[in-house]
């Protein structure tokens, strides 16, 4: 992991925003409260949400020491770094509700100022944000700037919580996104933690 950033998120928010924690649905053997993988999802390969040369990742997708289970990946940047659509599709902005965070202490606002991309059947968050660079149902295309990265809500550092939603349920993002980004992806095309393992 990166040293000083344990870059965490909520689940109450992500129950807020309809999120359930249940397994991927049609795989009844994936549980995301255990390290059990998540079938790999069919579809399109979407972008990269962020990028910067010093790219990491702070924590993983699944079971991780902080969140049992993380919903998403959270990439790391230098602070205010743009973040972008990952595909064509409507814009929404959001705020995390003003309920505690289980980590860290004393934080309140789950995901804090967030994004909400919905396209192509999907729902991708955008966490943390410091900013918005979009407006609030804009329809926006692939690579569109929608906000920058910050650390508002449950968060240590700054970092983006990137998740995917089907059917309101949380999914894996790893087999949605570039293969190597944001670190080279396991054998399984199913975990991309970087040098954050869960
Ligand atoms: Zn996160």
């Amino acid at each position: 992991m990166v040293a000083g950033v344990f870059a965490l998120s909520i689940v109450g928010a992500l129950l807020a925003a309809g999120a359930s924690l249940v397994g991927v649905a049609g795989d009844p053997g994936c549980d995301r409260a255990t390290t059990t993988p998540c079938a790999a999802l069919t579809g399109a390969v979407v972008g990269a949400p962020m990028n910067c040369a010093t790219l990491s990742v702070s924590q993983g997708f699944g079971d991780t020491p902080w969140e049992h289970p993380h919903t998403g990946i959270d990439i790391v940047c230098p602070p205010a770094t743009m973040v972008v659509a990952v595909a064509d599709g409507v814009f929404h902005r959001n705020q995390g509700a003003p309920i505690a965070c289980p980590y860290p202490s004393g934080r309140t606002g789950g995901l804090g100022m967030y994004g909400v991309l919905n396209a192509g059947g999907r729902t991708y968050l955008y966490g943390h944000l410091e900013a918005f660079a979009a407006s609030d149902g804009a329809h926006v295309t692939i690579g569109q700037p929608l906000g920058f990265e910050g650390a508002t809500g449950c968060a240590t550092g700054y970092h983006l919580h990137f998740e995917v939603l089907e059917g309101g349920r949380v999914v894996n993002p790893c087999p949605l996104i570039p293969p190597g980004y944001p670190a080279p992806h396991d054998p399984t095309g199913l975990h991309c933690w970087g040098n954050a393992p869960p």
